[in-house]
């Protein structure tokens, strides 16, 4: 089974939306083995978002490419100068307040989360979708303004995302092993008969 960690970022925590985004994950059948609200440390987000080329070059390249079909000039020279800067933002941004942390267990848990998470920038996330339905933030609002886009959440990218990010947020007491009664009605074949 897999797991993904999530955390609502200091705009969902202060908007109130603790509640309603945990809910969205356990309508889905997803199953939460860890939750806390921690005050992140300089040195948790700096190994939450590692300042690789591979991340940089992620950033920049939605970025541009959203800023541009909106028939705006992008404004950096390249992915090492926007992803230094994006890193900045992110993380005065994600120890400005207190954050929730939680892992989530479920069948492709990863990729269920994303889908119910949507697209970074909020304004291009489908309505459904917790960034599409809680948030109408952009790239050009955000770049302009020179801060981390705010779209309420973080969610694991990739199962191996999702293994090194929860050993950052969480020790391995804190993440709890027992039965839900969603994984009889979901994944057990014999739960009816
Ligand atoms: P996601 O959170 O959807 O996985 P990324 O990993 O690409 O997105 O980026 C991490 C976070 O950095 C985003 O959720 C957002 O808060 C911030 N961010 C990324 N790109 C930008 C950008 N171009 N402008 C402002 N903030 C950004």
């Amino acid at each position: 089974m897999e797991q993904s960690l999530v955390l609502i970022k200091p705009d969902g925590v202060q908007r109130g939306f603790i509640g309603k985004i945990i809910a969205r994950f356990e309508e889905a059948g997803l199953k939460l083995v860890a939750l806390k609200m921690v005050h992140a440390s300089q040195e948790d987000v700096d190994k939450h978002y590692a300042l690789t080329e591979e991340w940089m070059m992620g950033v920049y390249t939605k970025a541009k490419a959203k800023t541009e079909a909106n028939g705006e000039a992008f404004p950096y020279p390249d992915h090492k100068a926007y992803g230094g800067e994006i890193k900045r933002g992110l993380v005065e941004f994600l120890k400005s307040s207190p954050i929730v942390a939680m892992v989530v267990e479920g069948e492709m848990a990863v990729s269920a989360i994303r889908k119910l998470v949507g697209a970074t920038e909020p304004a291009s996330a489908a309505p459904g979708t917790i960034r599409g339905d809680f948030s109408h933030d952009t790239y050009g609002q955000s770049n302009a303004q020179k801060r981390p886009i705010r779209n309420l959440i973080h969610a694991s990218g990739t199962v191996e995302e999702a293994k090194n990010e929860i050993g950052i947020w969480f020790t391995d007491t804190e993440l709890h092993k027992y039965e839900h009664v969603n994984d009889r009605v979901q994944y057990d074949p014999k739960w009816f008969v």
